[in-house]
């Protein structure tokens, strides 16, 4: 699709994405993009690079020394549980990250599973295995290392800021909270099986992510 690369072509690297190595179709290869046969697939996160970023506190994107601010990519679901399956990156590659990455940048984008190599194909935790619609950013300066049965979970630290994108730019509250709404009876039916307490919980984790939400578009500005 010519029209499509061309536009993510359009969009401009931040100097560190610069230094990775391009792809044959002239895409830079992010750090945790796995290499199978002397080829990158974007579809397999390397665990190297997974024990690499944490231990050495490198960016999950370019590979590069990380700085105090950490920044996660997320969907809508993660900002609500605090948890993320990915390590920080630095905040200007998430932002190329959520505007380019075909898989984060555009809703209706979906995963290819097929021809997956055995066992790359899934996360850490319980993941909610579908296109977020929405992309966040926390950008934080902590984190927690949760170990679960499959690997491991990133716990995030309070936000310094949250920015929101989707389709390649900034997000509406519209589109994150219906992101959040159709992914909601997956997370509640996960708390209801774990009985009233996991409920009142979920709540309480909703309305403490709503003021992370986009501001509502300001009416008195564009009827004035
Ligand atoms: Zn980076």
């Amino acid at each position: 699709m010519p029209t499509l690369n061309a536009a993510i072509k359009d969009i401009e690297m931040p100097w560190r994405i610069k230094d990775l190595p391009i792809d044959e179709r002239g895409f830079p290869v992010p750090h945790f993009v796995e290499w199978i046969d002397g080829k990158p697939d974007f579809r397999v996160m390397s665990k190297r690079a997974m024990v690499a970023c944490v231990k050495h506190h490198l960016c999950w994107i370019c590979g590069q020394p990380l700085g105090r601010h950490l920044a996660f990519a997320l969907g809508p679901m993660c900002a609500i549980n605090r948890v993320n399956s990915e390590p920080p990156s630095h905040l200007e590659c998430a932002r190329y990250a959520a505007r380019a990455c075909p898989f984060l940048a555009r809703p209706h984008a979906k995963r290819r599973e097929v021809g997956l190599p055995e066992g790359t194909g899934a996360q850490a935790g319980i993941p909610i295995d579908r296109n977020p619609g929405a992309v966040g950013i926390w950008t934080t300066r902590s984190y927690r290392i949760i170990r679960v049965d499959n690997g491991d979970l990133f716990e995030l630290g309070n936000p310094v800021t949250v920015e929101w994108w989707a389709q390649g730019r900034p997000a509406t509250r519209a589109e994150v909270w219906q992101s959040i709404e159709s992914g909601l009876p997956i997370l509640r039916d996960m708390a209801l099986q774990e009985g009233p307490k996991a409920i009142d919980e979920l709540h309480q984790r909703i309305a403490q992510a709503m003021p992370l939400l986009p501001p509502e578009p300001d009416l008195t500005e564009t009827n004035a």
